[in-house]
């Protein structure tokens, strides 16, 4: 794993308390949860040659207010879309736009936030556009591999960084099987989730064991690995939002919000039936 540009995890400067739900507060996020899986799985549905990620962005929103709920992203510290599209070497933050027109082989990356009665739901998922290179799909799959690895650390009595090992020894696993060392993108991560969209703690995607605040039932975290076919080393767009990596590899990001409970992980943004890990996939 390249680790390059490693900075020191903000949860080791700055040790907020971590929100802790009541059942019934995660039984909301649950529900925002599923407006989150439902748009994703809209999208994913929609998202082909020829359609551009303004489209994507609309029925996103649509889907979104429908639902009764609203888009998190939608104005966050001035973000000007519902979702967050981000094509081959964008790795997150991507802005939909009408001149951003998909086509085969393209990877993209949608990143979507709601918030339902309070709460809040986010997920990302990374989607091939028609055909794509063998290494786009291995590097998908190796990224969601990665996710549901850190999903399964998540349990009460674990440390943070178990879950930040979790991920970073799964996608060293999928490079080895794949025969590449993917970049992980270590300047983002993942977060606390609740009232707010980004909470505390940050969660690096990288690192050793055992470190960090201890889980506790009715905590929630947004675990995301991002991985590029290259380095990992990012740079922003002057559009002050798009981040793509710095040596134009491609890059893919898959997110679930998690609730930590007595009985294991809740994948809260799962589809309906589907909120555990799954088996892990045949590569
Ligand atoms: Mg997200
Ligand atoms: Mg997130």
């Amino acid at each position: 794993m390249n680790l390059r540009g490693l900075r020191v995890p903000r949860w080791l400067r700055r040790r907020g308390a971590i929100e802790i739900k009541t059942r019934e507060e995660l039984e909301v996020m649950r529900a925002a949860g599923l407006v989150v899986a439902r748009t994703l799985e809209l999208l994913t549905d929609a998202a082909r040659s020829g359609v551009s990620t303004a489209e994507l962005d609309d029925l996103a929103e649509q889907t979104i207010r429908d639902a009764g709920a609203v888009p998190s992203f939608k104005g966050y510290h001035g973000f000007p879309a519902s979702i967050c599209a981000s094509v081959n070497d964008q790795i997150v933050h991507g802005i939909p736009a009408r001149e951003c027109v998909l086509a085969d082989g393209d990877l993209l990356s949608v990143d979507c936030g709601a918030i339902l009665d309070g709460w809040h739901g986010d997920a990302a998922v990374t989607i091939s556009i028609g055909e794509v290179a063998a290494a786009d799909r291995q590097l998908s799959a190796a990224t969601e591999a990665a996710m549901w690895a850190g999903v399964a650390a998540v349990e009460p009595g674990a440390r943070l960084t178990d879950i930040s090992f979790a991920i970073e020894s799964a996608a060293d696993r999928a490079g080895e099987a794949d025969g590449i060392e993917y970049g992980m993108v270590v300047e983002y991560g993942g977060h606390g989730i609740g009232r707010a969209m980004h909470m505390d703690p940050f969660l690096p995607n990288v690192g050793k064991p055992g470190k960090g605040p201890q889980l506790r039932t009715g905590m929630a975290l947004a675990i995301e690995p991002m991985l590029s076919g290259g380095s990992g080393e990012t740079r922003e767009l002057d559009d002050g939002w798009t981040v793509v990596t710095e040596d134009g590899s491609r890059a893919a990001h898959w997110e679930h919000t998690v609730a930590v409970t007595d009985d294991g992980p809740w994948v809260l943004t799962a589809p309906e039936q589907a909120s555990r890990p799954p088996e892990p996939r045949a590569r």
